[in-house]
């Protein structure tokens, strides 16, 4: 479970998280809507402390994330990111990408960590390109390499911030199937995404951000069929 409690986060002058609190219990998927600039980026960076916050307090399971250090680098692990961008390491094959974390962070062997690499490639999808480089994948499979790296350190939680917004639109449903299945096995997820089909079918909560502000938090079908804040009808005339 993710728990943010009264959390504050400027920068400069710009108050980009006004006093969040929200908890995502085990095995929900929750995603988080909103206009460019409301602090959607920022709200997921800060939940495994790449954004130092101001205030408050974060906790995954009941753990509180450490500001820095080596406890920080451990706990981390349980937090799983996948962003818009793959950030693959070009020069390691597929197979490399996905086992590089589970040998240096966790102490894995190799051989352990192959076999479970190649779990995970199955998983999404690729087992088949584990010998190639990045570059030969299409943004599609390197994205799900991406998510199959991520999943290597057997995280608590996953976060997805725009994930399928780089992709060439056919490649965007590949990306959101393998995010399906992962839904339904009860990964704790937390998804910005512009994808409102994924947002209807796999989410069990949706949370509209605005100006720095958690303005609705409903189920699906509440949010979309009926949005209670003026913000909130406004972005959706604009996007259905
Ligand atoms: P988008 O939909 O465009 O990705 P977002 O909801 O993810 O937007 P954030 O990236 O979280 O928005 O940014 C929230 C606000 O904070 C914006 O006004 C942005 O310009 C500002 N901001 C983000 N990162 C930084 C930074 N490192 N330094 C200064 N300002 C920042
Ligand atoms: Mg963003």
């Amino acid at each position: 479970m993710i728990g943010m409690y009264d959390v504050q986060k400027h920068f400069g002058d710009l108050h980009v998280l006004k006093d969040i609190n929200l908890q995502v219990p085990s095995g929900q998927v929750v995603v988080v809507l909103g206009p460019s600039g409301s602090g959607k980026s920022t709200l997921c960076r800060t939940i495994n402390r790449l954004e130092p916050i101001d205030s408050g307090r974060i906790e995954i399971d009941g753990v509180e994330l450490p500001a820095e250090g080596k406890a920080l680098a451990r706990l981390r692990a349980d937090v799983g990111m996948v962003f818009q961008s793959f950030n693959l390491f070009a020069h390691k094959t597929i197979l490399d990408n996905v086992t590089l974390g589970p040998i240096k962070v966790k102490g894995m062997r190799k051989a352990e960590a192959d076999k479970l690499g190649m779990q995970l490639l199955e998983r999404v999808g690729i087992a088949s390109q584990r010998d190639k480089l990045p570059a030969q994948l299409s943004g599609g499979q390197q994205q799900r390499v991406a998510i199959a790296r991520a999943l290597a350190m057997q995280p608590k939680v996953m976060l997805f911030d725009e994930p399928t917004s780089a992709l060439d639109p056919e490649m965007v449903q590949e990306v959101l199937d393998v995010m399906t299945s992962l839904a339904k096995e009860g990964m704790t997820m937390l998804v910005v995404t512009h994808e409102m089909g994924f947002a209807r079918r796999a989410a069990d909560r949706v949370l509209f951000m605005s100006d720095g502000e958690i303005v609705e938090d409903a189920e699906p079908d509440a949010f979309f069929d009926n949005p209670q804040s003026n913000r909130a009808k406004d972005f959706l005339g604009k996007i259905l």
